[in-house]
């Protein structure tokens, strides 16, 4: 059944890929984005899909952006928090920017998003919620107390919600992805790559299709017997 879907990210990286997993699965979607207007531009000359650009980290700007989106396609059913971003650095040089940052994107955001949609999902006792987390937010990683404690903070936020969403018709999952082969990845010198992929048991970098494999499942009508549940997509790198 095709359903109306937002991906937030949804221009570039991972977010794309969800996005364009989405249409082929006949969802109507809309793709957001923060300040990249030439990707976006190019992603919808390619695929079609519709981008709509705002700050998730603003909660005023989710409002109105949401409201844009449900005038152009009709009443989400389907959220899908994938935007994030990093700002590394071992802790002791973190500065409160590099926090806040973080934490305003990666974890506010999905408050900020998802609670422009909740509304309307509890009347219509329909939802699917799917939060991007990180094997990050599972582990911790050096240079990252900003990033994992955003991701793992979405994982609390996933397992809280999904109880109230429960007697709703709504599910809120989490998708853990391990190290994914886009452009941020592909861009580090080889060396440290091919240390990357020591790690990795499978013995390569994951596909941002097949995360978004895992992404449409979780938002498909198939799957509303699993609820606050954290799916793992790391090539077997961190059992969790
Ligand atoms: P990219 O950097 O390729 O894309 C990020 C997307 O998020 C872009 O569309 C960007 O918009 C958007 N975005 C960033 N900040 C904001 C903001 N404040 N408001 C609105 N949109 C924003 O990211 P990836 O595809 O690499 O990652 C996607 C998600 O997956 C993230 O949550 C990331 O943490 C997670 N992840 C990624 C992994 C990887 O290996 N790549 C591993 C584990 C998790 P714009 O184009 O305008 O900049």
């Amino acid at each position: 059944m095709g359903r109306v879907a937002i991906v937030t990210g949804g221009s570039r990286g991972i977010g794309a890929s969800i996005s364009r997993a989405l249409k082929e699965a006949g969802h109507e979607v809309a793709a957001t984005y923060g300040g990249n207007d030439e990707a976006a531009k190019a992603f919808t000359d390619e695929t079609g899909i519709r981008t709509f650009k705002f700050d998730v980290g603003n909660y005023e700007a989710c409002k109105s952006g949401v409201g844009e989106v449900e005038g152009a396609l009709g009443p989400v059913e389907i959220l899908v928090n994938n935007a994030g971003i990093t700002r590394d650095a071992p802790f002791h040089k973190m500065t409160p920017q590099q926090w806040s940052e973080v934490l305003d994107t990666n974890l506010t955001g999905v408050f900020n998003m998802t609670h422009n949609v909740w509304d309307g999902m509890r009347e219509r006792g329909f939802g699917r919620v799917i939060n991007i987390s990180s094997i990050n937010g599972q582990k911790g990683q050096f240079g990252q107390v900003n990033y994992a404690a955003a991701k793992a903070g979405d994982i609390g936020f996933t397992k809280a919600l999904s109880l109230e969403g429960a007697r709703k018709g709504i599910t809120v999952n989490v998708v853990c992805p391990g190290y994914i082969a886009t452009d941020m990845v592909k861009a580090v010198p080889e060396k440290v790559r091919e240390q990357i992929v020591a790690q990795i048991p499978v013995g390569r970098l994951g596909e941002p299709d097949e995360i978004a494999r895992c992404v449409t499942f979780l938002a498909s009508d198939d799957s509303g017997f699993i609820t606050g549940a954290t799916l793992t997509a790391n090539g077997g790198q961190y059992l969790a």
